[in-house]
């Protein structure tokens, strides 16, 4: 007697009830280490994998904080290794704003509603169900893949990303590139679907500005006001005009956006530039931050009463900066700050820019041509920051290629860390399609 054979399971099926399931995961990271369930999502992916046969580890950098690794060997030895992975983590999220449970993983309207449907749930769900679908079929990639689930990305990955370059690096030994997340999803320009491919990141500077003072009575003559001296550098720093500069990527981007709309780009003419930008409809969110660096102000912190004044005073900046311009904005944020301020970093990491060219970026823009003809697929940068910046630090290219076909009034980069975060079902399926399609062929 033969048993039935178990009936066939499809991906693009599975992905939606997956990512469903990992949304229900609440894995907030508050970046204090305080998030309630990394190490829970981690031994649910371990449970998705194990069941299909593969033999994924998972380990923990700091208690709670667990990071699940596989290794799947390729048809192609003598082919380097490719590195596929997301995070588990989220931002939080407050239940209040929301229309919607946001741990409740809810499908309603065509779309999956919760926190992480884009970031980056939906992605993580998408490598789960191809993977899967590898060890129940027993088809394999050509090159050795190593798939990786982290934590801490949404805290900069110390605990998660960094923690295993540092720690494990022998687990990435043969890979040269990387695909992860915010890249690969469609936009419409000019009533043309196109697809824009991450190949470039801002690089991050969080900074604590800290001024010193003499205390004292609020009521005296005081010329050496803690306070007054870290408004100043708050305010020259936040209103700082950074310089307007289209590095290649973005200089490619905008002459593929002309294309598209039929119109001139002068890139030296600032509304030649802006009108390019919003072509892009609500991807300009994305893009319009990635002409210059900037810098934010996001904290202030002084005092105890209001007729003593404090001898020191605190504020935190955001400055993100464009590949190549790091010293140049540490020596211009230095003297906006003036005489009394130090600056120091909280956190800091690397920009990152590569070519849109070479045989993986052909094998990615295929992909998206099988599965939706005629589309353009175009690079671009992230003003954010990835897993991408740590795998760098072992010589790993990464690109954001996480693919989605999207409706075009989707706000989709609103989505990001948003209110009402949401994918549509159908974008999750057609990402699953892509990504086996480039996997099968790169
Ligand atoms: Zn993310």
């Amino acid at each position: 007697m033969t048993s039935a054979p178990a009936a066939a399971v499809d991906p693009t099926e599975e992905v939606v009830r997956i990512c469903r399931e990992l949304i229900r995961i609440d894995t907030s990271n508050y970046g204090d280490g305080s998030g309630p369930g990394e190490r829970a999502a981690a031994e649910y992916v371990m449970g998705l994998l194990t069941e299909v046969g593969w033999e994924p580890e998972l380990f923990e950098s700091a208690p709670g904080r667990a990071s699940v690794v596989l290794r799947i060997p390729g048809t192609d030895p003598t082919r380097p290794a490719l590195v596929l992975h997301g995070h588990t983590d989220v931002v939080p999220a407050r239940a209040e704003d929301w229309s919607v449970d946001p741990f409740g993983g809810v499908e309603q309207d065509g779309m999956i509603w919760g926190r992480g449907a884009v970031d980056m749930k939906d992605m993580v769900a998408m490598m789960i169900a191809v993977v899967r679908d590898m060890g129940r079929t027993g088809w394999r990639p050509q090159r050795d893949l190593v798939v990786a689930f982290f934590a801490d990305e949404e805290a900069g990955g110390v605990f998660g990303a960094r923690w295993a370059v540092e720690h494990r690096p022998e687990l990435f030994d043969g890979a040269t590139e990387a695909i992860s997340e915010v890249g690969g999803f469609s936009v419409e320009v000019d009533g043309r679907r196109a697809y824009l491919l991450q190949t470039a990141e801002k690089g991050l500077a969080w900074l604590r500005l800290l001024a010193e003072g003499s205390a004292g009575h609020g009521s005296q003559v005081n010329e050496d006001n803690a306070v007054t001296r870290l408004a100043g550098a708050v305010a020259r720093i936040g209103a700082h005009p950074w310089p307007q500069q289209l590095g290649p990527t973005v200089h490619q981007l905008l002459t593929g956006v002309a294309e598209l709309t039929g119109t001139r780009f002068d890139p030296e003419d600032p509304a030649s530039v802006a009108a390019l930008v919003d072509a892009l409809g609500p991807a300009k969110k994305f893009v319009g931050a990635t002409l210059r660096t900037g810098s934010n102000p996001t904290r202030l912190d002084a005092g105890y009463k209001a007729n003593v004044i404090p001898g020191t005073a605190e504020a935190s900046v955001d400055v993100r900066f464009l590949p190549g311009e790091e010293e140049m904005v540490n020596a211009t944020l230095a003297e906006l700050a003036g005489p009394g301020v130090r600056i120091e970093d909280i956190h800091r990491d690397i920009a990152l820019e590569v070519p849109f060219s070479g045989d993986l970026v052909d094998h990615m823009v295929a992909a998206i041509g099988a599965e939706d003809p005629g589309a353009v697929v175009l690079p671009y940068m992230l003003s954010g920051g990835t897993d991408n910046k740590s795998l760098a630090r072992l010589g790993i290219t990464g690109y954001g290629f996480a693919p989605l076909q999207l409706p075009a009034e989707l706000d989709f980069a609103g989505m990001f860390h948003g209110v009402d975060e949401r994918v549509p079902v159908d974008a999750l399926r057609f990402g699953v399609r892509v990504l086996a399609r480039l996997l099968r062929t790169c």
